[in-house]
């Protein structure tokens, strides 16, 4: 038979959220390869794509693709069709509401998915289920980053732009951040810079990639960052470093600053994190009198229990040093998934806010979606991912919808997790494998990978752009969108007449959401380098930097929010006397669903793996690549031991990405009370030779 044409797509990579755009080339259903776009491409890099944008799109190819919908009967799946499997969902998510109250049932969205599938599928939560139990999993990635951010300067997200402001500042502060290996494009970005001149200082309890090109690698003690980060902050402040005239015109509340940072002397910082007095002077120092400096962090700083102070005193520390509001300068969340910030925060599938971050008790805003909708969204706060899985013992919440997500490895405490998901009636799962968490599913539905949809993502630094298909789903699998539509459907609402496809979904996005309110995809046609939010009309260009002229509060003002100091809330003790840390690898990506199932990727990493310091290993026994037992109050995991000395003798580090030797099985439920970040940073274990 003649072989259909090649086809190629220009879009946006499914992986992190640098967002690298490239040509994604297709034919008869198969993934041919990715090569790199225009080299000036914004974010694109003048490098290339990283290992896992290049090589990692075989996965769409994998003969796991689910191709039909599935129900479960006596314990096995069987085939079904779309009407079927749609059907039950209805009857079962109804049955269970009224049975139990409308509240009795939860759905969570997808940073994977595009911003049009996020936003309906928090409107099928809102309107067609009436529910505000929604939520994602950037509740677990980056949610103290958002409330912090929110607090300090009034949108919860980067300030700054990747190539112009990262790529070409002064100075850097890097924090709990593997960039190398979970952003590589951007530490592509920094290694230059820093080459060129530019100051690097890296906080980490971990030796990490980036680190090695630092003029200062400082290894604080695992959970201490607030102490650090306030001794900073009255150093600069001691020695009149700090940006007076910004801090006079454009902040509230630095007094009530200056006074909660006192105690952190550099002698008193050193006796409760380790970091040497001499390092914390020079960081300080050089902060302080750098024209231009970018805070930037990952999840090391973000999944604490106290993670949201972290990061109010890391932006303190910027507004303190008038790193905000100019080019080449900012506050630098990395963001993890691809449209973790679009999907998993702009368009609102989240228990407290709508789409946009509004405010569902607001009396205008409720009246607006009114006007859109026919009805106003639920008032009430809803659970969280964390509260949801604790709501299910207790029998509050008997159904769950999943849209691409893996919570029975991704929460704390898998075992928990896996108990709570179990005693649910009823559970259906959206996805493109059967994942860990789709096994516990009563109905599967098979869905569309990124290569075989149009929508559009939002990176990490707020830029809208296109993603747009190389092949067809497999098999029977059906975009989300057109998931999403079909099941609205079942409860009474014709949203396949009201959206054509996701353009539509977008305007209906612009007219609801102020910060999108330009956006449309004729312009992003138009504009191939996408559009940074704030964008609020077609005739606005978008925002490359934010705070220019004021912070985002009715009197423009930044506040600051002074950070109280907490330490890990489990510390080591005699039966659990190591500390350890949990995070990502280059060739993987969150729970491994796509990247396991990539030979070139597997071929690396294969399996999952302890570091553990070559003094202490030898105290323990234990041989390099051997397998050793790691084991928490919560359970234990075997795993192959790599011995290296990138932390102390006393930290250890286990990857996140593996259902054999899960991480998570370790990890505490433990939450911050602000943002409901559980503490994954911080568990006290102890390792033992097999
Ligand atoms: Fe994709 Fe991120 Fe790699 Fe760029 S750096 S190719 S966005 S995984």
């Amino acid at each position: 038979t003649r072989r259909s044409r090649i086809t190629k797509a220009e879009t946006t990579c499914n992986f992190c959220a640098v967002g690298c755009r490239f040509d994604l080339y297709g034919r008869d259903g198969e993934v041919l390869g990715v090569r790199p776009a225009d080299p000036e491409a914004t974010p694109a890099n003048d490098f290339s794509t990283c290992v896992k944008g290049k090589f990692g799109y075989d996965f769409a190819n994998s003969d796991d693709r689910l191709e039909h919908p599935l129900i479960k009967e006596d314990g096995e799946f069987r085939e079904a069709s779309w009407d079927e499997a749609l059907d039950r969902i209805h009857a079962e998510l109804s049955g269970i509401q009224e049975e139990h109250g409308q509240h009795s049932v939860a759905v969570t969205s997808s940073s994977k998915c595009t911003n049009e599938e996020n936003f309906l599928n928090q409107k099928f939560a809102r309107q067609v289920l009436g529910t505000p139990n929604v939520d994602n999993c950037a509740r677990l990635c980056h949610s103290s980053t958002v409330t912090a951010l929110k607090q300090v300067l009034g949108y919860g997200a980067m300030s700054n732009r990747i190539n112009e402001d990262i790529g070409e500042t002064d100075c850097y502060l890097i924090t709990g951040s593997n960039t190398t290996e979970s952003h590589p494009v951007l530490a592509t970005r920094i290694k230059q810079n820093v080459r060129d001149g530019a100051d690097l200082f890296v906080f980490d309890p971990r030796k990490v990639g980036i680190a090695e090109h630092a003029d200062q690698y400082s290894r604080p003690n695992p959970g201490t960052d607030i102490a650090w980060i306030n001794g900073l902050i009255r150093y600069i402040v001691e020695h009149d470093l700090h940006a007076e005239e910004f801090i006079e015109e454009r902040t509230k509340h630095f007094d009530e600053l200056v006074e909660k940072v006192d105690p952190f002397t550099p002698e008193k910082v050193e006796e409760l994190t380790g970091v040497p007095e001499e390092e914390l002077v020079n960081a300080a120092q050089t902060i302080g009198e750098a024209d231009t400096c970018i805070f930037g962090w990952a999840m090391g700083m973000t999944q604490h229990a106290h993670g949201t102070r972290n990061l109010l005193a890391l932006t303190n520390l910027a507004l303190v040093t008038g790193n905000l509001g100019k080019p080449r300068a900012g506050v630098s969340p990395f963001r993890g998934q691809n449209n973790v910030q679009g999907g998993g925060g702009d368009m609102g599938p989240a228990p407290h806010n709508l789409p946009g971050y509004q405010d569902p008790t607001d009396e205008e805003v409720a009246r607006k979606f009114e006007a859109e909708w026919g009805e106003r969204p639920p008032e009430e706060v809803g659970l969280r991912l964390p509260e949801q899985f604790e709501e299910m013992k207790e029998g509050n919440i008997r159904g769950m919808f999943i849209m691409g997500e893996n919570p029975v490895l991704s929460e704390p405490d898998i075992r928990d997790a896996e108990e709570s998901i179990g005693e649910l009636d009823f559970l259906a799962v959206q996805d493109i494998f059967l994942t860990e968490t789709a096994e516990f599913a009563d109905v599967v539905l098979p869905a569309a990978s990124g290569a075989e949809k149009l929508g559009t993502q939002t990176n990490t630094e707020r830029r809208i752009q296109m993603v747009r298909p190389a092949i067809e789903p497999p098999g029977e699998a059906k975009r989300d969108l057109d998931i999403l539509m079909e099941l609205a459907e079942r409860w009474g609402y014709d949203w396949r007449s009201k959206y054509d496809g996701p353009a539509d979904v977008m305007d209906e996005i612009a007219r609801l959401v102020p910060i999108y309110g330009g956006v449309s995809y004729d312009r992003l046609e138009e504009m191939p380098d996408g559009i940074q939010w704030p964008c609020e009309d077609e005739d606005d260009p978008g925002t490359p930097y934010l705070y220019e002229d004021e912070f985002n509060f009715e009197d423009g003002k930044a506040r600051f929010v002074p950070a109280d100091y907490a330490g890990p809330v489990e510390l080591p003790d005699e039966e659990f006397p190591l500390m350890l840390s949990t995070g990502r690898v280059l060739y993987h990506w969150h729970t491994g669903t796509m990247t396991r199932r990539v030979e070139a990727l597997m071929e690396q990493v294969p399996e999952s793996f302890v570091t553990i310091h070559p003094e202490m290993a030898e105290e323990l026994g234990v041989v390099d690549g051997e397998y050793v037992k790691v084991t928490s109050r919560r359970g234990d995991i075997t795993v192959k031991a790599n011995v290296e000395d990138q932390s102390d003798p006393g930290v250890v580090f286990i990857p996140m990405h593996f259902v054999h030797g899960a991480v998570n099985e370790l990890t505490q439920h433990e939450l911050d009370p602000d943002s409901y970040i559980p503490e994954f940073k911080v568990t006290s274990v102890k390792v033992e030779p097999v």
